[in-house]
Order: structure tokens, then sequence, then C-alpha cells
């Protein structure tokens, strides 16, 4: 049993150490001291507004109400992403959040499409996935008829406020100020305090680095190391720009390729945020604001927000008595909206390999691992979307095509085009739904069909398809426009 409070002190303010700081306070808050560190000078990256449905059990594990945390960061519904360009100039798919069709215990649904599409009886595969239809058709609703799968686009400056007032409420101390200097053990070399600008001390027990990109602790510190995946990402840059609404919110995020990366468009209730993603060996930092500049619909709100980013992840996320989080713990490109989420699964695997009482080695071999296998398979995802293209219109897209990537994409690749099997390993974020809508949506078509299915007639098949696509229908009737429902649901203004 502990017999103090154990001291946990956050170093930085922006989504991830809120995150952290609501979710330890809110789970752990009787027995432990949490004081987080910010600096308003330094200031937060800024950006990171589409999420992803794990959330929402994220956000019930905290007791947060969705209304009032939706009219706190002028939030609306995510359905999926809209990916344009990405295939072939021209070309659109959908990564829904949804199922599509029906599963069967021996095979999945995609291999009745893929028979229905060689009979000519199967519509596009999207028109079996309630999510898909939903989103295209401006619809949404919560329901308990037509349970539909979602998340949000959010203001990720008034979330960060919004965790921090329930932080507080439940006594995480703040400190403002700059940290001037990491102070650790002579001996283990374990982190004893922060010290500020100010020359006040913060000693603790265990430190978050939520310092972001810096890594104050984690690296500049602890000299952690840092793997780095620019070879299959190649994406290093982005801007972001926040405009004025000209239409009402669409309930999915846009993603649009260019000849040098993407452009993303995410629609919150009063305004809209975009960016663009490039690789600054292909583009200028000048041609990709022009290029942006030119693409926004709205009134430009804000300056320009210029990023640089290494995409990779740090050696080891906990090191020592020191756990990186977010920004600080590595980085991989906003494709797919994937950080706020890693944020917390980190902050709930530190929940679950708490430690007790002193750091063992073994629950930092436990965590460090788990870590490592989320950021390999979520990268593996998103080099997907890069190297399963038809582009070959510039020099970026003609890299990234003929790309070596790592050895189990290339397997699931390859299974996927020989089988129509969208291999899954236990407890990856993204399930075969989403391996199946990109890999389609990419132009990777499988040569062959399970042979089960010929075991259905013709007419069979058909009216099963029918059926399904006469359900999403059904349900598609029952839900209100994407506006509509927000203004009764969760409406900010
Ligand atoms: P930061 O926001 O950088 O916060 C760092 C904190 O540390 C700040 O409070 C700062 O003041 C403090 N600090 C640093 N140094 C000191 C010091 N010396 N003394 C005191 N305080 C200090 N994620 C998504 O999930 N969805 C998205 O759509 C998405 N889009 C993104 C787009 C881009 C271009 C980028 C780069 C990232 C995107 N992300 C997205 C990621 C997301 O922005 C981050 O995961 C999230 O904002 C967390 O950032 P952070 O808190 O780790 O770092």
């Amino acid at each position: 049993m502990l017999n103090k409070k154990m001291k946990i002190v956050i170093a930085g303010g922006g989504t991830a150490g809120w995150i952290a700081a609501a979710a330890l306070s809110n789970q752990m808050g009787e027995i432990l001291d949490v004081t987080l560190v910010e600096s308003q000078e330094i200031g937060t990256i800024g950006v990171g507004e589409a999420t992803i449905p794990p959330m929402r059990t994220f956000h019930r594990l905290l007791g947060i109400n969705e209304q009032e945390f939706m009219r706190a960061t002028n939030a609306t519904f995510k359905l999926g992403i809209q990916f344009e360009n990405w295939k072939q100039i021209g070309e659109k798919y959908f990564h829904s959040f949804g199922i599509t069709g029906k599963q069967t215990l021996i095979t999945d649904f995609i291999h009745f499409w893929l028979r229905g599409r060689e009979l000519g009886i199967a519509n596009e595969f999207g028109d079996y996935c309630l999510e898909y239809k939903a989103a295209l058709k401006d619809r949404f609703s919560i329901n308990d008829q037509a349970k539909i799968n979602y998340a949000f686009h959010l203001d990720a400056g008034r979330y960060a406020s919004f965790l921090r007032a329930r932080a507080e409420a439940r006594g995480v101390k703040r400190v403002e100020g700059k940290i001037a200097e990491v102070q650790q053990n002579p001996e283990s070399g374990f982190i004893a305090s922060l010290k500020m600008d100010s020359g006040q001390e913060i000693p603790g027990d265990l430190f978050l680095d939520c310092t972001g990109m810096r890594g104050l602790l984690i690296e500049q510190t602890l000299q952690t190391g840092f793997e780095e995946w620019g070879h299959w990402l190649p994406c290093d840059s982005a801007i972001a720009i926040q405009t004025e609404s000209t239409t009402p919110a669409v309930p999915y995020t846009k993603s649009i390729a260019h000849h040098a990366g993407w452009r993303w468009k995410i629609p919150l209730q009063h305004r809209v945020g975009n960016g663009l993603v490039f690789s600054g060996q292909h583009l200028s930092k000048d041609e990709a604001l022009n290029m942006l500049l030119s693409s926004v619909d709205g009134k430009v709100l804000t300056e320009p927000n210029v990023i640089k980013f290494k995409t990779g992840r740090r050696k080891k996320s906990w090191n020592k008595n020191c756990i990186a989080m977010g920004l600080a713990s590595g980085f991989l490109e906003p494709l797919e909206s994937t950080s706020i989420h890693m944020i917390m699964t980190a902050v709930t695997r530190l929940l679950q390999l708490f430690p007790h009482g002193e750091i063992r080695q073994s629950i930092v071999d436990e965590y460090n691992a788990q870590a490592e296998s989320e950021f390999v398979r979520i990268r593996d995802f998103i080099i997907l979307h890069y190297k399963a293209t038809e582009r070959d219109d510039s020099p970026f897209w003609r890299y990234c095509k003929d790309m070596e990537i790592p050895v189990d994409l290339k397997h699931r690749m390859e299974l996927f085009k020989d089988f129509g099997k969208s291999n899954q390993v236990e407890g990856e974020l993204f399930r075969l739904d989403s391996w199946t809508q990109v890999m389609l949506g990419q132009g990777i078509v499988p040569s062959s069909y399970h042979p089960i299915v010929e075991l259905m007639s013709e007419q069979e098949l058909q009216n099963f398809l029918k059926s399904v696509a006469a359900e999403v229908d059904k349900n598609i009737g029952m839900l209100s426009t994407h506006q509509d429902f927000i203004n009764k649901y969760c409406g900010a203004m």
C-alpha cells in the first residue's frame, strides 16, 4: 500500500498534458498529488482537431457529458474521412467508422460483394454501410434504432481549457512559467525536479513529458533516442489556417491529395480548420502557403501556423521515471486523426500499469512494448495510403509508389490482393473494415473471392445484398440533417 501520495509532475499543458491531468485526477486523484507546468509564452501547437470514435469511451471513463463537451469545444460530428485524389486525380473514396455489410463466421462481407459485382448485381461497396451513406447525405442523429458510430471535430484550444477546468476542480495544481532546468538524481539519473525560470523547484516521483516535439525531459534530458520513419512517410511540414464557415458543417473530414502531400478541411460549428501537409523536399513553404490560401473558401481568420515535424517515435516512451505522451513520444502525421487517441491510450496504459510503489523495470518494459506495437500498427495503416496509389504525376507520388515498405504491411497488401482478406492483429486500432475500405479505395482489388459464396444462388445473393442496402436506407430515413441535429443537441452559438 502507498503510505504517501505519489507526486506526479506533468510538464506541458497542451492537449496531452491536460488529457493526462484530467484522467489521472479523475481516476486516482485521491491517492496522487498532481502538478502541471505550462508556459503561455511558449504556447501549444494549436492544431489537432479531428478525432476517432474511441474518444467516446475515454470520455465515458472520465464521466464527461457529451453535450457539454461539444458545446464547450464548438464540436461537430465525424463519421469518417473522404479521400480525394489519393488513388488517382479526380477519384474519391471514403473511410467510414462503420461496418460495411454483414459478416459471417467463415468469411467477410467483401467476398459476397465481389461475387455480386462479378454478376453485375452489387452496388458500390459503401452503399452497404450506414455511416458512409449518412455522411454523404449529410445526415446524423443519435438514436436507438439507427445506431451510428461517430467521433468529433473539435476546437483544440477550447478542448484543453475544458479539460483543464475538470482537472483543476479535482485538485490538479497548475504552475505557469518556463522550465529552465530538469534536475536529475546524480546516481540513478532519475528526474528529481523541474526548476522554473522563477527559481521555483517542483520535485516529483513520476514525470510526464508533455512538452511537445521538443521532448524536454525524455530527449533533451534523458537522451532516449528517436526512430525516424520519414523514408516511409515523406511529409515533414504543415501549414494550418482557420477560416470562416461558408456552408453548414458536413459530418466528415476531407483529405485532398496534391502533388506533394495533401490538405485537410475540418468543419467546426463556428469555423473551419484547414491545413496543408507536404514534403519540404518537393514543395517550398511559399508554394505550400499559396496552394493552401487559394484552396480555402471562407475569410481567413488566423495567421498561417507553420509546423515542421519529424515522423517517428521515441525509442522508449517510458524511460527511468519519465513517460512521454503526445508529441513528446513521437508523431505520425494526422492523416487518420490518431494522435489524440494515442494520448488517451497512453494515459489508460499508465493507469493500468501504474507502479505499485517503486518503479520496476518489468512494468516499464511492458508499457514500452505496448506503446511500440501501437505506433507500428498505426504507422503501417498510414503508409498504406501513400504506397497503394496509382498516381505517378509527380516525383513525390512516384517515390511513394516505388518505395520499400515494412514487411508486415507488404504481407497484408498481398493477402488482400490474393484472398480479399484484411488480416487483423489482436488489439490493433484499425479494424478489418478500415483496412478493407482503404485498400479498395486505393485501388487494391482482390483477384478472387472465397468459394463458399458460390453456395448461394444468384437470386439468393441478390436478395441478401438488397436486404443489406435496404436496411441502410431505412436507417438513413431516421436521421436528421447534421446541422439540425447539432442545433438541437449541442449548438454552441
Ligand atoms: P503541445 O501542444 O506542443 O504542448 C506542449 C506544451 O508544453 C505547451 O503547453 C508548452 O507551453 C509546454 N512547454 C514546452 N516547453 C516548455 C517549457 N520549457 N516550460 C514550460 N512549458 C513548456 N491529432 C489528432 O488527433 N487529430 C488531428 O487532426 C491532428 N492534426 C494535426 C495536424 C498537425 C499539422 C500536427 C503537427 C499535429 C496534429 N495532431 C492531430 C496532433 C495533435 O496536435 C497533438 O497530438 C496534440 O495537440 C498534443 O500536443 P502536445 O500536447 O503533445 O504538445
